[in-house]
């Protein structure tokens, strides 16, 4: 039973002004339903003018995604009634979008794209009291209704939803990297999914916020279909919801056709021509993108090709100041660097849920850090708790690991490994017959003394020494 999922993603573009009227798409201060005029609202004589930079933005995307750019678009109306749109329709692009085609290269995996279009984002609606299945009632805010929208639709390429998450970061570190979106701002990226089992039906999953619930999502609907078919059954074909708290997908609605929007063109929005010359412009204005960057700096820093990836797509931001450590602080070992920096200062962001942008963390005190390492100031296992301090504090590792010293009382490892083996005549005996074992044991014992702050290394050697010593 071949599982088939496609996703249609939609990006807030990170523009100033909204896709048709000149309201702030930055509604993080405002007040519900202050960043609103007569264009968004949709009142009657108001005429809609295209923002030239949204336009732009979604060439930049196709291009990126190796697409084929229409030379003239259109916009068209897509009829609905809901109260997220005052209008009582959506302005987008169906008969004639933006760019069809494409593809991005996800590991082995080639997904197809079929289609990309601009659209207008509808309100934002709250559900009051529960969420869209069972809430007493619903408030709207059309701070967001009118905010330009990018849509990615791609082919059902998916097997797996570990590769439709994997599409995703892709996804999300592109558009980052060619800057056209933000995503520090809430829902700037939201997911819908289509899946279908060989011999059902196709399922929409609306509206899912965040990678890893897409994943969760998927994983759900593909075993809730599966349970179907082995009972003979059929997967209806409908708009389902994820519930991210219970896991699980609910019944929205019987989907409707395409024909049930009864599409017309826009007569308020001329086409757009796109000329050759506009079109190589914006082309030849592209930014780095991820694969590019993970081959250059893979090379030019001397990372693996694991590093270099997880720098790059986990968070641009991650790369930008890997980078800043290697070239305005001239680092001199850029894969211990990113060594330290994926494995240890990663977790310690992740446990504080924070991202690099909006952290303490500073290229020039991180250097600081990995400098205590190098010369050998401060013993790798230290530095692993003190790495956790920074990230919390922000305060320059030299001064900390200073301050820890003086509240911590001097070591003196000789006389703590003096001990340990006076007191352990039979673990010193053991080893001395040839367990291994016994040896691990006295240098747990030794650490556990010192607070963990000893160097393993140093405390075998001392050991042996004075094993040998008193023989
Ligand atoms: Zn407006």
């Amino acid at each position: 039973m071949e599982v088939m999922i496609g996703l249609e993603v939609h990006c807030q573009l990170a523009t100033r002004s909204k896709l048709f009227c000149s309201d702030s798409t930055d509604s993080r201060e405002s007040a519900p339903n202050e960043n609103t005029c007569p264009i968004c609202l949709g009142f009657p004589g108001s005429k809609p003018v295209v923002n030239r930079k949204a336009i732009d933005y979604g060439i930049m995307v196709a291009t990126a995604l190796n697409s084929n750019i229409a030379r003239r678009m259109y916009f068209s109306r897509k009829s609905y009634f809901y109260p997220d749109m005052a209008k009582n329709f959506q302005v987008t692009q169906y008969e004639i979008p933006l760019a069809l085609g494409g593809y991005v290269e996800v590991g082995d995996l080639k997904v197809r794209i079929r289609r990309v279009h601009m659209e207008e984002d509808p309100a934002k609606l709250s559900y009051v009291g529960g969420d869209i299945t069972n809430s007493k009632y619903v408030l709207i805010d059309y701070n967001r209704a009118g905010a330009p929208l990018l849509e990615i639709v791609t082919e059902p390429d998916f097997k797996t939803p570990q590769q439709a998450r994997a599409f995703l970061e892709k996804l999300s570190s592109m558009l980052e990297h060619i800057g056209i979106y933000d995503p520090s701002r809430e829902a700037s990226l939201r997911v819908d999914s289509n899946v279908s089992i060989e011999g059902g039906n196709r399922v929409e999953v609306k509206n899912i916020t965040g990678f890893a619930n897409v994943e969760k999502a998927l994983g759900y609907e593909i075993v809730r279909q599966r349970g179907l078919l082995r009972m003979n059954m059929k997967a209806v074909m409908e708009t389902r919801h994820f519930d991210a708290a219970t896991r699980t997908t609910k019944s929205l609605r019987k989907k409707e056709a395409e024909a049930d929007y009864g599409y017309i063109f826009d007569p308020d929005l001329p086409s757009i021509t796109l000329s050759e010359a506009s079109i190589k412009k914006v082309a030849d204005a592209m930014p780095e993108l991820p694969d590019q960057r993970v081959a250059r700096i893979s090379g030019s820093y001397g990372l693996d090709e694991y590093q270099a990836k997880v720098l790059v797509y986990t968070d641009k931001n991650l790369a930008d100041f890997f980078e800043e450590c290697c070239t305005r602080y001239a680092y001199k070992d850029p894969p211990h660097a990113a060594n330290w920096i994926i494995n240890y200062l990663l977790k310690s962001l992740n446990w504080n849920m924070t991202a690099i942008k909006g952290s303490k963390v500073r290229a020039g005190t991180f250097i600081e850090f990995l400098g205590l390492i190098d010369s050998g100031t401060i013993t790798e296992r230290y530095a692993k708790e003190l790495i956790k301090e920074y990230v919390d504090t922000g305060i320059s590792p030299t001064e900390l690991a200073e301050r820890n010293i003086r509240s911590t009382p001097k070591i003196n490892l000789e006389e703590i490994v003096s001990a340990i083996i006076s007191s352990n005549r039979q673990a010193v005996e053991e080893f001395k017959g040839g367990n291994a074992r016994a040896l691990q044991f006295m240098i747990g014992q030794v650490l556990a003394k010192t607070n963990k702050q000893a160097d393993p290394n140093a405390i075998k050697e001392l050991i042996l020494k004075m094993i040998s010593e008193a023989k």
